[in-house]
């Protein structure tokens, strides 16, 4: 019963937390400074990267919709209304926003997210159907592989990363502020998130994370679709779990074993902290072995 009584309490705080008050803003979002004209949002979905400056506001994918009217209070206090939004990908904790802020401001990104916003989609993985998302909160300008935006001085390369979190994942390059915005094709210093039911793969994303750190310099600093504000130093130890567990599950594949004999002998000790996050050691033991059994058939 006191386990009831609790999570009642917890969602009720959950809601009035998302639809309250003018202070509601300031308890779902908070402000990581970057640089001078950069920021990253953390609310409770994907993280948000916002570019202020004489030509206004852009904003790098937007939460949940849930968290969309604090948001917009943020940016408000800020120079007012964005003009651009860019979606890393489709999920809904990163395009959240879209539906209403698709009513006055451009939404850009790559051909899949637009593809897979306009239909119902389904994430076997964690047993959710989401339905078809209202125009406005399609992407209006779509691009194939990449896409140039100037803006307040800076230049945003929006470049397409195929199939590795989903087949639609962008990674933003902003120069010369030497800021890259990930999606989630990084999850700082945990276990990511591989959908591939809409296409991601996990072999495709230690490709793409290998081929975007050759793009990097030492000083960059990096916004990661979950987690705290990194360096390219935490993107490569990231590269290298990815790297070396899925080592791990292949070659105990090569050797026989079920997916459940893998997950139950788990990762050496050195890896435990990353399964601290959304997703578990056994879940990325499955992510791993998915993405490898359909390398095999391909
Ligand atoms: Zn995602």
């Amino acid at each position: 019963m006191k386990k009831i009584i609790s999570l009642i309490s917890l969602l009720l705080s959950t809601v009035s937390v998302a639809h309250d008050d003018s202070n509601s803003d300031k308890k779902v979002f908070s402000e990581v400074v970057v640089t001078e004209s950069v920021s990253m949002l953390q609310g409770t979905g994907g993280n948000i990267g916002l570019l202020k400056g004489e030509d206004g506001l852009l904003i790098i994918d937007d939460d949940y919709k849930v968290n969309v009217g604090a948001l917009e209070k943020v940016l408000d206090r800020k120079e007012g209304k964005p003009r651009f939004i860019i979606n890393t990908h489709w999920h809904h904790d990163h395009t959240g926003g879209n539906e209403h802020l698709g009513e006055y401001v451009t939404i850009i990104a790559h051909d899949n997210v637009r593809k897979r916003l306009s239909t119902a989609q389904e994430i076997k993985f964690f047993g959710m159907k989401i339905q078809a998302s209202e125009k406005p909160a399609l992407p209006v300008v779509t691009f194939d592989s990449s896409l140039s935006l100037h803006f307040n001085g800076q230049e945003l390369k929006v470049v397409h990363y195929p199939n590795g979190h989903t087949d639609g994942d962008s990674i933003v390059m902003i120069q010369p502020a030497n800021v890259v915005h990930m999606g989630d094709h990084f999850f700082s210093g945990k276990f990511p998130f591989v959908d591939s039911e809409s296409g991601g793969d996990v072999m495709g994303m230690i490709k793409n994370i290998k081929t975007v750190i050759t793009t990097l310099n030492s000083e960059v600093k990096v916004i990661p679709g979950h987690g705290p504000l990194s360096t390219l130093t935490d993107l490569k130890d990231y590269s290298h779990m990815l790297e070396t567990t899925s080592a791990i599950v292949k070659e105990a594949l090569d050797e026989g074993m079920s997916l459940q004999q893998i997950q139950a002998k788990g990762f050496p000790g050195r890896w435990k902290s990353w399964g601290e996050g959304f997703i578990d050691e056994k879940k990325w033991i499955k992510m791993v072995y998915i993405s490898l059994k359909a390398g095999e058939h391909s």
